[in-house]
């Protein structure tokens, strides 16, 4: 059993779901969140099959309180992840001209905002220590801007932009962070877009499939070893050569 924890955000499905388990069958203690009840129940579910030690807790990144009851319940518990991997997300997609307000203040909060405010928090601890491991999931929509992601966009591009600044600062202190950009990964966030759409993507993936939620995760995983103790401030992209 290592005693590093693992703090994972969106972990009940996706990406983040296959995080979670990768690093629980490694012998990490694992923290995921989800943002109900039920998915916090699913969280704990796969934590338990693995015999894996950690929890599920509920956080929605829209809502400030939230994020602030996340804090007081890991003060409470005197937790400190020394690896963290921001990977909630969502879409609010639309075209420029359509998008609303909402959809726009809901995205940069979610994917950019709300990830100021936790590794704030996280830093504090892994500064003290000399010692951590930061991971936020971005899109290859940053580099390339797809059609209809505006707010995605902006979202991911300003958070490469945010980790290389953290990254600068935090290096002193033996803290890495770095991100990694996927492609078309088989998740439910990729399921609401069309057929047509997606098969003209795909068709133009060099390694001819979509990814998977466990390609995303053994690049995490990595990133989070020894072996990558000297690489700090990067973009990692993976998308079976979608974009190069
Ligand atoms: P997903 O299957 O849709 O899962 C999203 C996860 O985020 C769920 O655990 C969900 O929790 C959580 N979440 C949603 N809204 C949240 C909120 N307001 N606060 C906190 N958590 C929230 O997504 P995914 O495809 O695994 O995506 C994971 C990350 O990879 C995201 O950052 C996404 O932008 C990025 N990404 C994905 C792809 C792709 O092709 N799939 C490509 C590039 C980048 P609930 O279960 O409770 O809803």
């Amino acid at each position: 059993m290592n005693s590093q924890y693992v703090f994972v955000s969106g972990a009940s499905r996706g990406i983040g779901q296959s995080i979670l388990k990768l690093f629980s069958s490694k012998g990490f203690p694992v923290i995921g969140t989800a943002t109900s009840e039920e998915g916090v129940n699913v969280i704990d579910g796969f934590l338990s099959e693995l015999s894996g030690e950690g929890f599920g807790i509920q956080l929605d990144l829209s809502d400030k309180q939230s994020i602030e009851n996340l804090f007081d319940t890991l003060k409470e518990k005197d937790i400190n992840p020394e690896i963290v991997v921001n990977n909630a997300g969502i879409t609010r997609d639309n075209i420029f001209l359509r998008m609303k307000d909402t959809e726009w203040d809901e995205v940069i909060q979610v994917h950019l905002s709300s990830v100021f405010s936790l590794l704030k928090f996280f830093s504090k601890k892994m500064v003290k220590n000399k010692s951590g491991r930061i991971i936020n999931i971005s899109s290859t929509s940053a580099a390339i801007g797809n059609k209809g992601q505006a707010n995605y966009a902006a979202a991911k591009s300003g958070l490469e932009a945010f980790s290389r600044s953290l990254a600068r600062e935090l290096a002193p202190r033996n803290i890495t962070v770095n991100c990694v950009a996927p492609g078309f990964i088989e998740t439910d966030m990729i399921k609401g877009m069309d057929e047509d759409t997606l098969k003209f993507m795909s068709d133009q993936i060099p390694l001819g499939r979509l990814g998977s939620p466990e390609d995303v995760a053994d690049l995490i995983y990595f990133l989070s070893s020894e072996e990558a103790n000297y690489i700090t401030g990067q973009t990692i992209h993976i998308n079976g050569g979608l974009y190069m």
